[in-house]
């Protein structure tokens, strides 16, 4: 299809970029339009995905990607780019990797940057007992209650905030400029310059608040704010957009894959303002306004966001252990890699798959293409235990039994399971999963096999 444009007249200029980068933009014109499609005929969830729309040619930030082909890394730091040839790099840091693509990026400032996609071996940190309770706000951007029984508050720069008065100035000395003169083009770069210096300053910020969080807890619970949602809330907009809780709670998820950590998002209608943590009262209403309040149900004192980290905490704790398995029954007993029956007496009646007693047929087995260990029952994927090869290390990551399946003792048969492979294969073993973690404990026979 390239090709053939390439050829017609009012075309031809595609021939002068490089044909990596215009098969990138096919690529992404593709995944847009399935993604709309998706979303239109109900198959992908969330939010409704718009029409894919051309990108404004005077747009302030343009860019292009590039595969392996179409760049190569110099000696000497500089980098070569297809159609482009080689353009000195101001490196901001060692790239980790080989990189398997290059974005090239124009910023409203008129600074070029290159971004490059680079695979990397996750480093999971030792693991911790500690976990958190994160609630986002204006005020503060994170209060943080650890199961430690600390607490910890996290300023909110309000990076945007503060350069609003220099901002406001800046942006009013460009409304006074000409229409497409020099000086009225020297004014919006002087805008888009104050812009990117707040967008980098809260992102550095960011990261080093992300790190910490996830460095010092083994597991972080944040709620599911609507952010979408809340902008819409004008008075709150500027304030919510200057926070960036998406973007935080993104870099969260990224740091806590990388470390071997769990970052889980509670559902989204806990009360989590309004409900006293320590007696589980819930008050009628708690406006914004009102920073600490007394519980009428045990007298206790909160500080409102300080409350709400905390019953951010017990919830995510709550969800993920029922996620993680870790309130199955005691082990059946099941020996490795062979069928078996459950009886109806040591099955529960709730939630049951068989309640006339037929005898299920159960079998644990290790997908290796999957990188889990799978329990099915009458051929269904009943539940696994997830693992990663680290530098000759297993590290058990996640165990998840399906709903209809709780409470019948399969999270202890995957965890059973994978610690007898583990011996027989003389292997080490980290367990970053609370749930195996918790079995090993139990099982003392097992603890030779973590690292
Ligand atoms: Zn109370």
């Amino acid at each position: 299809m390239i090709t053939d444009a390439k050829r017609t007249e009012p075309r031809a200029w595609l021939s002068e970029v490089a044909s990596v980068a215009l098969v990138q933009s096919v690529q992404d014109a593709h995944r847009a339009y399935r993604n709309f499609f998706d979303s239109l005929s109900g198959k992908r969830r969330g939010r409704r995905v718009g029409r894919p729309r051309f990108k404004s040619r005077k747009d302030g930030r343009q860019s292009f990607r590039l595969t392996r082909n179409g760049f190569r890394l110099r000696p000497g730091g500089r980098l070569f780019l297809a159609k482009i040839g080689d353009v000195a790099v101001r490196w901001s840091r060692d790239l980790p990797g080989e990189p398997s693509s290059a974005t090239i990026i124009r910023e409203p400032d008129g600074r070029y940057y290159a971004s490059f996609v680079v695979e990397i071996a996750p480093t999971p940190l030792p693991p911790v007992e500690r976990e958190a309770g994160v609630d986002l706000g204006i005020t503060r951007l994170a209060t943080i209650a650890c199961t430690a029984g600390t607490r910890r508050d996290v300023v909110n720069p309000q990076y945007l905030a503060r350069a609003h008065r220099k901002l406001v100035r800046t942006r009013r000395a460009l409304a006074r400029k000409a229409r497409d003169s020099n000086n009225r083009a020297k004014a919006r770069r002087t805008v888009a310059v104050q812009h990117g210096k707040v967008a980098r300053a809260r992102r550095d910020f960011h990261h080093k608040q992300a790190l910490r969080l996830v460095r010092d807890n083994q597991a972080v619970y944040v709620e599911n704010l609507d952010i979408a949602g809340m902008v819409r809330n004008r008075r709150l907009a500027r304030a919510v957009h200057d926070a960036g809780w998406g973007g935080f709670v993104q870099l969260l998820k990224r740091k806590a894959e990388r470390h071997g950590r769990t970052v889980h998002v509670v559902s989204r209608w806990l009360p989590s303002s309004k409900t006293c943590s320590a007696c589980g009262h819930r008050m009628e209403s708690m406006p914004l306004k009102i920073r600490q309040w007394t519980c009428p149900g045990c007298l206790s004192v909160h500080d409102r966001d300080h409350n709400a980290a905390l019953n951010i905490l017990a919830a995510g704790r709550a969800e993920r252990s029922n996620a993680c398995g870790a309130q199955v029954r005691p082990p059946l007993g099941v020996a490795q890699g062979v069928e078996t029956g459950s009886t109806p007496d040591t099955a529960q009646p709730c939630g049951n798959p068989h309640p006339s007693g037929r005898r299920a047929r159960q079998m644990v087995t290790n997908n290796e293409a999957e990188s889990r260990y799978e329990v099915h029952v009458d051929g269904k994927l009943a539940g696994f235990l997830e693992y990663r090869d680290v530098a000759g290390v297993l590290a058990l990551v996640h165990t998840e039994v399906d709903e209809a399946y709780a409470g019948q003792g399969f999270g202890a048969q995957l965890a059973k399971y994978a610690l007898d492979d583990v011996l027989a294969r003389d292997v080490k073993i980290s367990p970053l999963c609370p749930f195996v973690a918790k079995y090993i404990d139990k099982h003392p026979e097992y603890r030779v096999t973590v690292r």
